[in-house]
């Protein structure tokens, strides 16, 4: 997928912040910050949406949400509270087709979200 943005900054083909890497998934700073911490958590596989997995990927999508709490504790939001969110499709607000968990944290959030 040589147009994917994620998939050129894993490649480092594109600069990007990486917070978090191992075999399988790697954590970057958001370009456009919704909250003080914004991280997206991705799989290194080129995955559009949640849909596209498979039950092969069970432990891939577990990986996603442990290294997302993770993170959320070593950037010191866990206690106050911290939000996960897929966007799963373009009506959902999708706009990166590779999968990809955001990690918010450092603000309050309210709910329903928009
Ligand atoms: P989505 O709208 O697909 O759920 O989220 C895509 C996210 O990727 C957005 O929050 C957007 O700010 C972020 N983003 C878009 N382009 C880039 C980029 O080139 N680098 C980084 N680090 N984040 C990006
Ligand atoms: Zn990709």
């Amino acid at each position: 997928m040589p147009e994917c943005i994620f998939c050129k900054i894993i490649r480092r083909e594109m600069p990007g912040k990486i917070v978090y890497e191992d075999e399988t998934v790697i954590a970057i700073e958001d370009i456009h910050p919704q909250a003080p911490v914004h991280l997206l958590v991705l799989p290194k596989a080129h995955i559009e949406t949640l849909g596209a997995m498979g039950s092969e990927d069970e432990g891939l999508i577990g990986k996603l949400f442990s290294v997302a709490a993770r993170l959320a504790r070593e950037r010191g939001v866990e206690s106050r509270g911290y939000r996960t969110v897929i966007n799963n499709g373009t009506g959902a607000g999708q706009s990166v087709f590779h999968l990809h968990l955001h990690v918010l944290g450092g603000r309050v959030f309210h709910w329903p979200p928009g």
